[in-house]
């Protein structure tokens, strides 16, 4: 297989792309680490040590935690070259602590939705589908075999934070009351907890006369 390693790139995308997939041919997973101007730090997936914050012994520990991290060393740099305004890599350390994966779909990375999915999720979760029929639709329609229900919650999770655009589900409310088409009234207390709330929709004003 022709590496990656000696190549030039034309851009810090066509450089990580390129890192991205070489190594995913070969079983491994590699993510960016860390990323400044003129840098990307490519590790393997499984690197990383777990970190014991909550003192578990081995036996609640396994309950509790599904990282699969092995500390594994392997770092690679993508660095930007001024000269002829390219980008190209320098080997740090390019061997595994594990071997290659068979099956992708213990990364996380592989079962992660792609845009056109998580579009489909969400208008899917509007209509009122539930998260097992969704996923079903994911595998049939995507040919998707990697996901999970978690992938539909934490994507549903997702496009919610972004609706809300920061405020809470009650200032968004508010907002929306605000744009028109409901009949709405409301009091606060002095800390901005609201105390009574009533909203209608004007259609519905117009169809109960
Ligand atoms: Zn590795």
């Amino acid at each position: 297989m022709e590496t990656v390693l000696n190549k030039v790139f034309s851009s810090r995308d066509n450089l990580i792309s390129a890192v991205k997939s070489f190594y995913l041919l070969q079983g491994y997973v590699i993510v960016i680490k860390r990323s400044k101007p003129g840098k990307v730090y490519f590790g393997c997936d499984l690197g990383g040590e777990y970190r014991n914050f909550l003192n578990l012994t081995d036996e609640t520990r396994k309950r509790q935690t599904r990282s699969r991290l092995l500390g594994c060393k392997f770092l690679l740099h993508g660095v930007y070259r001024v000269k002829d305004n390219s980008w190209h890599l320098n080997e740090i350390e390019l061997s595994h602590n594990h071997p290659p994966s068979t099956e992708l779909n213990g990364h996380s990375i592989c079962r992660r939705l792609k845009t056109d999915e998580i579009e489909t999720v969400v208008s899917l979760s509007e209509c009122g589908v539930g998260v097992s029929q969704i996923l079903n639709v994911i595998k049939k329609e995507f040919n998707n075999e990697l996901s999970s229900r978690q992938e539909i919650h934490n994507a549903l999770a997702a496009a919610r934070l972004k609706m809300l655009n920061g405020l809470s589900p009650i200032q968004k409310l508010l907002e929306l009351l605000h744009e028109g088409s409901y009949k709405f009234s409301y009091e606060v207390y002095h800390n901005g907890a609201i105390k009574s709330l009533f909203f209608s929709h004007l259609k519905s004003i117009e169809l109960s006369n």
